[in-house]
């Protein structure tokens, strides 16, 4: 098999969590795992070794495990895009419509400067809200967003689409139909 089949099959599906009826592909058994951590950052790294970036943007939380330890080995710095209230410095935020509800997500405006070349990595993508907030947040400071970077995914729900459509392209390690 190859290296995406080897990492999907290392992903747990939890039927029902955190609600009846959702199937959470759930990316912990990957992790803990250094055989299977290392075959995903290394796919990362090949991807990314030549692009000339300057800094990686992860989203909270699971994209702060894969985004820092990209970044520590590309030799580029690290930005959290993270939920609202939890950066302490001034900062530009994003809202954005949930099934129930709404989130906001926040990144300091010192975080990046205008022109930096940034990749922006999540571990999954579901409807797409999330990657697309943090894509805004960084396009407000100026950034270039090179890349959206994800582990898993989910077709059906037509985030990926969504995304692609805005101009921002996508690399998905494997997805789940
Ligand atoms: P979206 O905004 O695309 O609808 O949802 C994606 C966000 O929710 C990501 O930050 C991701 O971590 C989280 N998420 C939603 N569903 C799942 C899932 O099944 N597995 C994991 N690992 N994360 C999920």
């Amino acid at each position: 098999i190859n290296s995406n089949e080897f990492i999907k099959q290392h992903i747990r599906t939890v039927p029902d969590w955190p609600q009846v009826g959702v199937q959470f592909r759930d990316i912990t058994t990957l992790l803990q795992d250094p055989k299977v951590f290392r075959v995903l950052i290394d796919i990362f790294l090949a991807r990314y070794a030549d692009a000339k970036l300057d800094l990686v943007a992860g989203m909270d939380a699971r994209g702060f495990i894969l985004g820092s330890v990209v970044a520590y080995e590309l030799n580029i710095g690290f930005v959290p895009i993270r939920k609202k209230g939890k950066l302490p410095f001034t900062t530009v935020s994003e809202s954005y419509e949930l099934e129930y509800g709404s989130a906001t997500v926040e990144l300091h405006t010192d975080a990046c400067k205008a022109g930096d070349r940034v990749l922006l990595i999540d571990d999954l993508i579901a409807t797409g809200g999330t990657m697309m907030a943090g894509k805004k947040l960084l396009e407000r400071l100026g950034a270039t967003v090179v890349e959206g970077a994800v582990i898993v995914d989910l077709p059906e729900l037509g985030g990926s689409k969504l995304i692609e459509d805005s101009g921002l392209p996508l690399f998905k390690v494997c997805d789940f139909a």
